[in-house]
């Protein structure tokens, strides 16, 4: 704890209460209903902050996975700190710990460490969250370096807390409801690939951890959920991929989609895609029996 500033504590717990404050707002759609435009405004917000933690956050801050302009990381961190998903320092720290001890005891929010069964799901799935693990033991220096992105970083609440103010602006009190309802589902799919991407589903790739392929998880993360091929193979910017029969099989990866349209415009380059010869050479066996 000594790592961190008070302003920094506090600043990094506003972001689990308002968490834990949009499970309860939620309950205000049991109130007002949700009309076509509630819903529509939930989806939306759902899907723009999904994209911007997967790409963003994921892919592109902590993975590397290719290279824009550093406005692009800057916007991509400001809507994935809307997502409730903290800031770029804090997040990109949990998710190197995740994949340097995966699925072992220092992994931050492994189901099958500290706890096992559905307190291991529990714990995977937020509970980690309420624990002192909460705090990541060191922050990331580049991140840290990036003095725009350390700003996203401690004021990480703001475009959240924005976000709101803008919904309730649109829609009163439908459209605040909805938005918590937003934050709450988006908090609960994200946290699925830590859950269920480690005891769910497919590893059609050699990796040391118990990561799995679930389309399930890849649906409501828009391709974050075949997360066998993502530990297998972290750099890759395309995670909808397995092994079928012997051959290369491309999923469907809406988040790489979206990479490449960023791509297509100039505002992506240089994607990292592993070879076929890569891929098959880490194919487990029986992939390779005829389907
Ligand atoms: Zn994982
Ligand atoms: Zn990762």
């Amino acid at each position: 704890m000594r790592l961190y500033s008070p302003l920094t504590i506090v600043s990094y717990l506003i972001g689990p209460t308002l968490i834990i404050f949009s499970h309860i707002g939620s309950l205000l759609v049991l109130i007002t209903g949700l009309s076509r435009g509630a819903l529509l405004w939930l989806v939306l917000l759902y899907v723009i902050r999904m994209l911007a933690t997967t790409s963003i956050y994921h892919r592109l801050l902590t993975h590397k996975s290719y290279q824009a302009p550093a406005p692009v990381l800057w916007v991509g961190s400001i809507l994935a700190a809307a997502a409730g998903q903290m800031g770029p320092s804090w997040w990109k720290a949990h998710h190197m710990a995740h994949h340097q001890y995966a699925d072992r005891n220092l992994d931050t929010h492994s189901p099958y460490t500290p706890l096992q069964g559905i307190r291991g799901f529990y714990w995977s799935q937020g509970g980690w969250l309420l624990s002192s693990r909460f705090f990541p033991a060191k922050l990331p220096i580049d991140v840290e370096s990036d003095g725009v992105l350390k700003v996203i970083d401690r004021l990480h609440f703001l475009p959240l807390v924005a976000l709101g103010a803008i919904s309730y602006y649109i829609g009163g009190v439908e459209y605040l409801g909805a938005f918590f309802l937003s934050n709450t589902l988006l908090f609960h799919g994200v946290q699925t690939v830590n859950s269920l991407c480690h005891i769910v589903g497919k590893q059609p790739f050699i990796t040391d951890d118990y990561s799995r392929n679930n389309w399930f998880v890849a649906f409501l993360t828009l391709g974050e959920g075949w997360h066998n091929l993502h530990h297998a193979f972290p750099s890759s910017s395309r995670h909808g991929i397995t092994i079928r029969g012997g051959q290369v099989v491309y999923l469907l990866d809406p988040t790489f989609c979206f990479i490449k349209v960023l791509d297509f415009v100039t505002l992506a380059s240089k994607l990292r895609v592993p070879s076929e010869t890569a891929l098959l050479a880490r194919a487990k066996k029986e992939n390779f029996q005829p389907q």
